[in-house]
């Protein structure tokens, strides 16, 4: 697929148009809270057939209801998120940002880990990583992978949110990196990296090395079983 990134909104989330190179079917993945991604796509005219999640938080949802008043495509989310998408018009309450409040937009396909649609000739996959959040999860095809606030370059999501859960983050982590080292990650925060180079040198990641001896850094402890 061809990946552009849009960096949008006060938290310089990592919004997505995703293309498939065959047909020009596009996907959005994640939507910032801003209208930024909106005026920038409006501008732009692309072909977007859908709506991609990765997870609920504010900044990677929040601008969902803009984006659907001007792309009349179908949204997807996973199952277990809907208690967080649910918090949206509370959620920059929540987080001490009462401005950030925002509609929840609506979501037509509410999905499961192993979740498969065509975008043109590219099969999009729906790999479940939650711990961040309850639902999160990543979307990819062969060659590229867009995982939310799974991993960053050098670290990985935050797991002391409300609805976070640690000990799913250490086992997602683990499935995360069974996918072919050479995807390339793109993440919701930070620059864009690669599963291998994370898995050799990630802090975060010193118990998967340990498991599977590869050379690297020991990492440091985040959570038990790491
Ligand atoms: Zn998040």
């Amino acid at each position: 697929m061809d990946v552009r990134c849009f960096t949008v909104g006060a938290f310089e989330v990592n919004a997505y148009l995703i293309t498939d190179p065959a047909t020009g079917a596009a996907a959005i993945v994640d939507t910032g809270e801003s209208d930024e991604l909106a005026l920038a796509l409006a501008a732009e005219k692309p072909d977007i057939r859908m709506i991609l999640l990765t997870h609920a938080h504010l900044d990677h949802a929040g601008a969902l209801a803009r984006l659907q008043q001007d792309w009349r495509v179908p949204t997807y989310l996973c199952t277990q998120e809907r208690p967080l998408f649910e918090t949206l018009p509370i959620q920059g309450t929540m987080f001490g940002m009462p401005q950030l409040n925002r509609p929840c937009g609506r979501i037509d396909h509410w999905i499961e880990d192993g979740f498969s649609v065509q975008l043109g000739e590219t099969t999009l996959r729906f790999l479940a990583t939650p711990g961040h959040t309850p639902g999160q999860g990543c979307w990819h095809d062969d060659t590229d992978i867009l995982v939310g606030d799974t991993l960053f370059a050098g670290s990985i999501g935050r797991t002391d949110f409300p609805m976070s859960v640690p000990a799913q983050m250490v086992e997602s982590l683990r499935r995360l990196t069974q996918l072919p080292g050479a995807l390339r990650v793109w993440s919701g925060h930070g620059p864009m990296t690669t599963l291998a180079r994370e898995l050799e040198t990630n802090p975060f990641l010193g118990y998967i090395r340990r498991e599977r001896g590869i050379q690297g850094p020991p990492g440091m402890r985040w959570a038990p079983g790491t």
